[in-house]
């Protein structure tokens, strides 16, 4: 997964997007890296790093100008390396071009094949190039005209942020609107930022979301909107219901609506169909513990933090040798055993992937005395791999893909184990208008042949966040 800021026309470009960037580190650690365009001319600074290791002020200092745009990213398609790391930066017959991406395309491997034999070098693994090799091709005379004719043959999820080097700075959504993209002003400034974290950090007014299929383009007169596809062609909406669920930050509004709220309900609606007697709530944190919340509020059980994450585990630590993996979720989170000796524990979490993290958890608080531990999954079992962007390994690694419910509680050896329905889900995000595929295994934008979702060296989900 990926995070996209840009900041246009404004005095301390480069250091505002550090701070964008910065408030979107949760969708993407890899790599991060920034674009700023002075006087006809980008300059870029990326590198295999978190923001705050990634730049410096002197590193800052190399990208002058007014404006500029970000990227984090967590690899999903294209290896973690950094030719990999964006936003890209190309030349062209029209300029210079940076791009910034988030989401995955399903038919780039189809494009790819296809741009190679009319001649075509990629200098990526990323699906994200072929955008601009596209473009480049285009006969169209203006830049937006070539990114339409781009877009047009590309499917699948993208939220884009682009920069020229005449200091057009453009922010597109695909037409399903699978993953978001919001407009903010900071004064004078017009700002693009995944997730309205961002906006609060720099303390920009968050305006709209850019529109699925909506094109806007910021320059010196200021934004003007244009369509990828006429509003009557648009497919029917199908925003990323885990955006909700576990990979927005609970302080951001996406899809028009609060993070934290929608985990609360998503809790409220999991202690109404799955209740249980137990003396304490707690939450894998930091994605479980609006869910925990709003258990707890439903059930009249008392919530407490039983489980404390450390803040300082790099995922380096996490080695693909199972001898040494399983310290990675003890690494992270470590059980308060004052909290859960000789108590009834129901456990929250947002999901449950592969089940080794579940697993280790319950081991845990046994290990530090709890009499019965209860799982409580605030989300339903995760089927499906997602095309869209999302990290879920293939279907062979989901747990639920192959076993039932009362198989991985007996995997993880819970007392209980239990998961939110569907409808629950959708009714606490507000109803119709999402991608549940993780869910259901019903694709919005079906996966074109040959683009098999690529996987990396395995690793321990639940260490990412
Ligand atoms: P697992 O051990 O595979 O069952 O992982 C489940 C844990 O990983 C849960 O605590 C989730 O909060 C977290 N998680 C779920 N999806 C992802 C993802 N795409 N990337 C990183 N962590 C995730």
């Amino acid at each position: 997964m990926c995070g996209v800021f840009g900041i246009h026309g404004h005095d301390e470009a480069a250091n505002i997007g550090y701070l964008g960037m910065h408030a979107l580190q949760h969708r993407g650690q890899e790599s991060a890296g920034l674009v700023a365009a002075e006087d006809g001319r980008l300059r870029q600074h990326v590198a295999m790093a978190l923001v705050s290791d990634a730049f410096d002020r002197e590193t800052l200092a190399t990208l002058p100008g007014r404006t500029a745009i970000g990227h984090v990213r967590y690899s999903t398609a294209g290896s973690s390396e950094l030719r990999n790391a964006q936003p890209f930066l190309f030349e062209y017959s029209g300029g210079q071009i940076s791009i910034a991406h988030n989401g995955n395309l399903v038919n780039a491997n189809e494009l790819r094949a296809e741009l190679e034999a009319q001649g075509s070098i990629f200098q990526t693994s990323s699906d994200t190039e072929v955008i601009v090799h596209l473009m480049a091709k285009a006969r169209e005379p203006d830049v937006i005209g070539k990114l339409q004719a781009a877009l047009r043959r590309v499917r699948g999820a993208y939220s884009l942020i682009l920069l020229t080097s005449d200091e057009k700075m453009i922010g597109v959504r695909d037409p399903n609107g699978f993953r978001p993209l919001c407009i903010g002003r900071l004064k004078g400034s017009f700002v693009l930022s995944s997730e309205t974290s961002s906006f609060d950090l720099i303390e920009a007014e968050f305006i709209r979301e850019v529109e699925p299929g909506e094109i806007v383009i910021v320059e010196k007169g200021g934004m003007t909107t244009h369509r990828l596809v006429e509003p009557a062609q648009l497919p029917k909406a199908t925003f990323c219901v885990f955006e909700h669920v576990y990979f927005a930050r609970p302080d951001s509004l996406v899809n028009g609506k609060s993070v934290y709220r929608a985990r609360e309900k998503m809790g409220i609606a999991l202690a109404q169909e799955h209740p249980i007697d137990a003396d304490v709530v707690i939450a894998v944190p930091d994605s479980g513990v609006p869910a925990a919340i709003g258990y707890s509020r439903q059930s009249g059980i008392p919530f407490e933090m039983g489980l404390i994450r450390s803040h300082y585990v790099g995922r380096t630590f996490i080695e693909p040798q199972e001898s040494i993996r399983h310290f990675g979720v003890r690494l992270k989170l470590s059980p308060v055993r004052s909290i859960v000796d000789g108590k009834r524990v129901v456990v929250v979490d947002d999901s449950l992937v592969r089940g080794t993290t579940s697993r280790k958890i319950v081991k845990m608080l046994r290990n530090a005395g709890a009499r019965e531990v209860h799982m409580r999954i605030s989300a339903p079992p995760t089927t499906h791999p997602c095309f869209y962007g999302i990290d879920t390994p293939n279907r062979s690694e989901l747990v639920a893909a192959s076993h039932t419910v009362e198989e991985i509680g007996r995997y993880v050896t819970s007392d209980s184990l239990a998961y939110l329905s569907h409808d629950a889900m959708i009714g606490a995000v507000g109803g119709d208008g999402y991608c549940s595929a993780c869910f259901t295994g019903e694709y919005p934008v079906p996966l074109g042949e040959g683009n098999l979702v690529q996987l990396r060296t395995p690793r321990t989900l639940g260490a990412a966040r």
